[in-house]
């Protein structure tokens, strides 16, 4: 995913000399730390950090299901008798409960705009600090997507379309109605 030269950089970055504290990319979940990775990220990779830093997303949700794998299979279970639409809106919640907790009160919530489900993040880590003309909480948007396929065996698009970034309230993530066709290839 990230070359080693370049990882040793980034951490470099994030923990201001303290490498070992943050050896694992994985244990990147504080968000003062990752708020100053996403910056170096962004700082090292330019255009190229919108598909490293989606990755990095979808890796944290997979993170987060080992973190809590009693609860996630009890939920995984759930998940199974539910229709689809149910399972998506079930593991928003989940995602909007525990992106909240990491911040001690409730500053991610879950709406509906004609039908189309939106997590709602009010203090985006991605978002402190920078200014741009494009939404850049590309970790988000690969967290939550991971989040749909682990949830509904389906690809969903995940849009970022309001970022505080842009200067705007709140970051608006809207999630598509219906998963992604699957591929078909030509020599099938
Ligand atoms: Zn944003």
């Amino acid at each position: 995913m990230i070359g080693g030269d370049a990882l040793r950089y980034v951490l470099r970055r994030v923990s201001e000399g303290q490498e070992d504290d943050i050896a694992e990319p994985y244990a990147l979940v504080d968000y003062q730390k990752y708020s100053k990775l996403h910056h170096a990220i962004r700082e090292l990779y330019g255009p190229a950090s919108h598909g490293i830093l989606n990755r990095i997303g979808r890796l944290t949700f997979r993170h987060f299901v080992e973190e809590q794998a009693g609860q996630m299979s009890a939920i995984s279970i759930a998940l199974r008798l539910m229709p689809l639409r149910a399972r998506k809106i079930f593991i928003l919640k989940v995602i909007a409960h525990s992106l909240s907790e990491s911040n001690h009160h409730e500053t991610v919530c879950l709406q509906e705009d004609n039908g189309r489900l939106q997590l709602i993040d009010m203090n985006s880590p991605a978002c402190q600090g920078i200014s741009s003309s494009e939404p850049v909480c590309w970790h988000t948007v690969g967290f939550i997507e991971e989040a749909l396929r682990w949830a509904t065996s389906q690809e969903f698009r995940v849009e970022e379309i309001s970022c505080q970034a842009q200067g705007m309230p709140v970051c608006v993530f809207a999630i598509a109605k219906e998963p992604d066709q699957p591929l078909h290839l030509a020599w099938r």
